[in-house]
């Protein structure tokens, strides 16, 4: 209720006020003028010396003789517009009178302006104290704003002598305008937006005070001079109203703009908080269209010289400072003061380009057309100007607009077809099945409407799959720390920093923690466990400015859609890798049951052939010693045989186990050869074999290897030249050396492998699927063992086989080894 009635007061004087300005309104309209005096309709008037056309002077008017401008304009107010004034000057030394008529001092469009900045001022100020009756800073608001429209609403009207008494309080109002506005301005600025050194705050009711009791003075003196307005003293008393006025509107005001243009830059550079920082932008837009441009653009050039713009065009100015002042209190987040700097900047950039531009042409073009078309003028006009008015007209308004609708479009993205974008990108990944290129599709169609500094995108299932990741470092802690955040809060569709997103569409809001990341807005595709989950994280908008309601939407339906995709793709993948599992473990169960059943069968014949001799013998004491001595051969290399399949097996084991460990040391491999080949000796007479071993008796066969392994290597080839050779039964052994190598190779005349077989030989479990190979016994391991033996010496092992013809194995070992 309190309030009520303190809002009833200060609105009572807000009436009162309008009564004043409609009736200085009056005034202003009223006020007369000779017409040089503001240098209008081409004739050349000089402020300082009063000059009438150049070199003229004014002598007097209607007889009177005047020091300056002020007594003229003093005199003049005391005529009506239309009134004829005799003015006496000097031309050319020649003394001249002319009768000149007093036309109006301010235009109709002036009256306009003026009226239209006012009022904003006015309204701004009641708008926003009945928005924030409760706070303190709209009351000072109110009273600053009523202030500046005091300014320009009591501008000097008609200072008519009959009128003393209304147009002395309307002076006085206008003082204590030009008072309570540099004032009140420095105490908003220490309320708003947030309100700081409350101990100057606590003297402001003095300072207030103080202002009073100067105003006061101010009061009495314009008074008594007012008062004196109508006597013959009168232009006296004028001037000196005057210089007073000259100070309070020009020189007071510029102190405390600085002043409070400091504490603005003092409060932006301690602001912590976005939302404090972009008020102050828009507080920073406001000052620097109102009270810099007056006070330092306008009002101060002018008391030395001309001001630096037009009355008019610093009233225009004027009229955006309420506007971004109650943008700052009110709706600050509503436009984004980043963007529309940003833009403001860029088309600023253009138009100084292409001014730039429009002169150098002007000028190329006049400096060739002009003296050629010289003769063809018309009105005095030289058609050259035509010709460059056509060419601007022709080239740079298209021009200007096409840059601009490119920027626009490259920069800023303000305009979209949303409906086309989504339709070019749903017809597009219908057609999509690898999930690398549904990614370039998500990143172009997002590239193309709503680009963004940063962007990832993450598939997080068990682990977080980065799908597409640019300008963001983050390794996997951030990752998880992003993933865990999204799962700490129940999976929400979208999370955003504050004030990122158009209002009214619900968002979660991002940590610090994430929002440290440079995230800034994070969209969710499902949050089921069992449903995908495609996550879009991006960082600033290129276009700074804010994420639409359209941008989200659009963001949305590229999420899910591309969600559902992946996720089919994903199901695919695992599908094929799933088969793909099942048939290698048919396969690893085949050669199981194939390894099984090979060794048992390798086992199970020399077991017979044991069993068998070892019966033999034992049932037949008598036997000569010859035969028993077979048969003891027989027996042995028959248990040769299942040593080494014994060994291939473990070996084997080994190998794949990764346990097999190799012991380097200087072995002669001649030695090696010819022990190996001698434990074949009952075999290969047994079987009639012929084999050749061939070296060169001087040569040194000294090589660092691991005898053992070398040893299986070779009990592996012969015992298969052995078993593949039906026919021609001869086996030839060739050792050479060569610089840093030894080569060892085996050639047998045997049955040979077939091109289709060959790659495959070295495979572990692999044997010929001929039938005289199949009907052998056989593992499928020994060729295997022999290749990783080499490998792990370091050397090659090559074969050259054609099918019936026989085999050759070449193995080249390094003489040197490193343990
Ligand atoms: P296994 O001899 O137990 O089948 P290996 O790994 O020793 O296994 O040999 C793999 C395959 O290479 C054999 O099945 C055979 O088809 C072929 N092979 C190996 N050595 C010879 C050779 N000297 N002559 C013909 N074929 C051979």
């Amino acid at each position: 209720m309190k309030f009520k009635v303190k809002i009833f007061v200060i609105l009572l004087i807000d009436l009162i006020f309008s009564i004043f300005a409609a009736y200085n309104f009056i005034l202003i309209k009223e006020k007369p003028m000779l017409p040089f005096f503001n240098s209008l309709k081409g004739i050349v008037f000089d402020e300082n010396t009063g000059i009438y056309n150049k070199g003229d002077k004014i002598i007097s008017i209607d007889n009177i003789k005047f020091q300056d401008r002020e007594e003229i304009e003093f005199y003049t107010d005391t005529k009506s517009i239309g009134d004829n004034l005799l003015v006496t000057y000097s031309h050319n030394s020649e003394i001249l009178t002319k009768n000149i008529k007093l036309i109006d001092f301010y235009s109709f469009s002036y009256l306009i302006v003026i009226f239209i900045i006012g009022l904003s001022f006015f309204a701004t100020g009641i708008f926003v104290l009945l928005k924030n009756q409760e706070l303190v800073f709209a009351y000072i608001f109110h009273w600053l704003t009523l202030g500046v429209s005091g300014m320009i609403f009591l501008t000097w009207g008609k200072i008519q002598t009959d009128y003393l008494i209304p147009n002395f309080i309307l002076r006085t109002f206008f003082d204590v305008c030009l008072i309570l506005t540099p004032i009140t301005f420095l105490h908003f600025s220490l309320l708003f937006p947030k309100v700081k050194f409350e101990n100057i705050l606590n003297k402001f009711d003095y300072i207030y005070l103080i202002f009073f009791l100067y105003w006061f003075v101010v009061f009495i003196y314009n008074f008594q001079l007012f008062l004196s307005m109508n006597s013959p003293k009168a232009i006296i008393a004028f001037r000196e109203y005057n210089m007073m006025h000259t100070y309070h509107s020009k020189i007071l005001m510029i102190p405390f703009v600085i002043l409070v243009v400091m504490n603005y830059i003092h409060s932006y550079l301690i602001s912590k908080e976005e939302d404090e920082k972009r008020k102050l932008k828009w507080i920073f837009l406001g000052i620097l269209t109102g009270p810099l441009i007056y006070t330092f653009i306008y009002s101060y050039p002018r008391i030395t010289g001309k001001p630096l713009i037009s009355e008019e065009l610093m009233l225009i100015m004027l009229v955006i400072s309420p506007i971004t002042f109650v943008i700052a209190i009110t709706k600050y987040r509503i436009i984004d003061i980043n963007f529309l700097v940003k833009k403001g900047l860029v088309y600023s950039l253009i138009i100084i380009i292409f001014s730039l531009l429009y002169v150098f042409l002007l000028t190329l073009v006049g400096e060739i057309f002009e003296p050629i078309l010289d003769d063809y003028s018309f009105f005095g006009v030289n058609p050259s100007y035509l010709l460059i008015s056509i060419f601007a007209i022709i080239i740079f308004q298209p021009l200007k607009s096409k840059v601009q609708e490119y920027i626009d479009r490259k920069f800023f993205r303000s305009k979209y077809n949303y409906n086309k974008v989504l339709s070019n990108f749903s017809n597009k990944i219908k057609e999509l099945q690898i999930e690398t290129s549904i990614v370039d599709l998500i990143i172009n169609s997002i590239n193309q409407v709503i680009p963004t500094v940063s962007h990832l995108i993450l598939w997080r299932n068990s682990q977080n799959q980065v799908l597409s990741s640019q300008n963001f470092s983050l390794n996997i802690v951030d990752l998880e720390k992003i993933d865990r955040f999204i799962e700490n809060t129940s999976c929400k569709p979208i999370y955003s920093k504050p004030y990122l997103i158009e209002e009214g569409i619900r968002f979660e809001l991002l940590t610090p923690e994430i929002q440290n990341l440079g995230v800034e807005l994070i969209l969710n595709s499902f949050s089921d466990i069992d449903k995908p989950k495609l996550t879009f994280v991006f960082g600033k908008k290129k276009a700074e400015t804010k994420f639409s309601f359209e941008d989200i939407e659009l963001l949305n339906t590229i999420l899910h859609t591309s969600a559902v995709s992946i996720y089919k793709t994903k199901l695919q993948t695992e599908l094929i890798l799933e088969q793909a599992e099942k048939e290698k473990l048919k396969e690893l169960n085949e050669t199981k049951s194939f390894f099984v059943s090979s060794v048992s069968h390798e086992l199970k014949t020399p077991l017979t052939a044991i069993k068998l001799y070892a019966e033999v013998l034992n049932s037949n004491p008598n036997l000569n010693e010859n035969k028993k001595n077979e048969y003891l051969s027989i027996i042995e290399g028959e248990c040769d045989r299942l040593d080494r399949l014994v060994n291939n097996v473990l070996g084997f084991s080994k190998i794949e186990k990764g346990t097999k460990i190799y012991n380097f040391e200087f072995i002669d491999l001649k030695n090696l050869l010819s022990n190996v080949i001698n434990t074949f000796k009952y075999q290969l007479n047994f079987h009639n074999f012929k084999l050749f071993f061939d070296y060169e008796t001087t040569a040194n066969y000294t090589i660092e290897a691991d005898e053992d392994a070398l040893k299986e290597v070779f009990i592996n080839i012969i015992s298969n030249s052995i078993k593949y050779s039906f026919n021609e039964k001869e086996i030839k052994i060739l050792l050479q050396t060569e610089p840093e190598f030894i080569v060892v190779s085996f050639e047998d005349k045997g049955i040979g492998i077939s091109s289709k077989d060959i790659g495959n030989i070295f495979t572990p479990f692999f044997r010929s699927k001929e039938k005289n190979v199949s009907s052998l016994g056989g593992a499928g391991l020994g060729l295997a063992i022999v290749k990783n033996i080499i490998d792990a010496h370091k050397g090659s092992i090559n074969v050259e086989s054609k099918i019936g013809n026989g085999t050759k194995f070449i193995i080249k070992l390094p003489v040197k080894n490193e343990k």
